[in-house]
């Protein structure tokens, strides 16, 4: 048993700032007042639709979307939307485009097709997706009802760079590893999704961001929790939404405001990316796993040229206090996951230990 937090670097669920924790325990039994837990409340009560409707403007607010656009709840987390996604807006023109440059993007790809014809604009699997394809290898279908691509490759360490130019076909992109660390159009946007647990909130919730204009046009079969259109209709609330999350949310947004909200993270991320990319390119032993154009600022992938001194890393690293250093199967050796709350001297402290272990290995 320890009493210490410990450097938290999992992909997700992962780590929340701990003034966002500390004030959900403040509040736990008495939420300010109304001698009950926000766990506790009725989703019509007007305590909590006070609390939803602050989230939902503070989110709106900080991500500057739009009045053409509305911000969803749901349930399902991000692989929900892998099917709702085609469920409501493949039917335009029955065919959509998918990007491929990673795990999720592949199986949002493969889910869609149960839906409708699917064209491959790209796949980065010909390199185990170290790279994200350029504008002009994407293999455009000018009829295709939409374009869905994932803008960070959690798994394999990769970031779009630029935003697709998909001529008048509807952009929709799997936000979910990081969302709220770079300032996003969303006017460009059909339609955004993030299951919440990267960079958000605790698990249980994703958000979407859609363009109204795209709902009401789902394949009749479509759930009704999975139809963009009851949801708008309902405000997210069709159902009893998951209530915590959202209240969660809420002081994450808080802290993100006192964060300098997404310019002020945009530069936080980057300076705590680099500390660790500074010591992967000064290293003889550290190889990194993305091409350096594509490297993401949120998850940080690397390996050295021996699977055991891999596992030998990770351990010692778990008794130095930084936990979940293990890559994913899929790419093998290490992934340090540098979400917002991350604090950056949690990567000076494991830059320091990656530089102390190559010298002593
Ligand atoms: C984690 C993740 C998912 C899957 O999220 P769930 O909420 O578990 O369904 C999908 N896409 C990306 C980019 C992710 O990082």
């Amino acid at each position: 048993m320890s009493t210490k937090r410990v450097f938290n670097f999992s992909a997700g669920p992962s780590v929340l700032p701990l003034t966002v924790l500390e004030q959900a325990a403040a509040e736990m039994t008495n939420y300010r007042g109304s001698g009950m837990s926000v766990m506790e409340m009725s989703h019509r009560s007007k305590v909590y639709l006070d609390i939803f409707e602050e989230v939902k403007a503070d989110l709106k607010r900080i991500m500057s979307v739009p009045d053409t656009h509305e911000v969803l709840f749901m349930h399902g987390g991000a692989t929900f939307q892998f099917s709702a996604v085609p469920m409501n807006l493949i039917g335009k023109t029955g065919k959509a485009d998918y990007a491929i440059t990673g795990n999720f993007s592949n199986l949002a790809a493969k889910e869609s097709k149960k839906y409708g014809q699917v064209n491959i604009a790209c796949d980065s699997a010909d390199r185990n997706h170290t790279y994200i394809p350029e504008q002009s290898d994407l293999k455009l279908d000018p009829d295709a009802s939409y374009f869905h691509y994932c803008s960070n490759n959690t798994i394999y360490g990769t970031e779009w760079k630029y935003v697709p130019q998909t001529n008048n076909v509807p952009l929709v992109c799997d936000m979910s590893s990081n969302i709220l660390s770079v300032p996003v159009d969303v006017s460009k946007y059909g339609l955004i999704y993030a299951g919440v647990q990267k960079n958000m909130a605790p698990a249980g919730a994703a958000v979407v961001i859609i363009d109204k204009s795209l709902a009401g046009n789902e394949h009749p079969l479509t759930p009704k929790l999975m139809s963009y259109q009851v949801m708008i209709d309902g405000d997210s609330m069709h159902n009893t939404p998951p209530c915590y999350t959202i209240y969660m949310l809420g002081l994450v947004l808080k802290w993100l405001d006192s964060q300098g909200g997404i310019a002020g993270m945009e530069k936080i991320k980057a300076a705590k990316a680099k500390i660790l990319y500074d010591v992967l390119d000064e290293s003889k032993m550290f190889i990194g796993c993305a091409e350096k154009e594509a490297r993401s600022d949120m998850n940080v992938t690397f390996k050295t040229d021996s699977e055991e001194l891999d596992n030998k890393f990770v351990k010692a690293a778990t008794g130095a206090g930084f936990e979940n250093l293990k890559g994913h199967r899929a790419v093998g050796g290490m992934r340090a996951s540098i979400y917002n709350a991350m604090p950056t001297e949690g990567v000076l402290e494991l830059a320091d230990f990656m530089r102390k272990f190559e010298s002593q290995n």
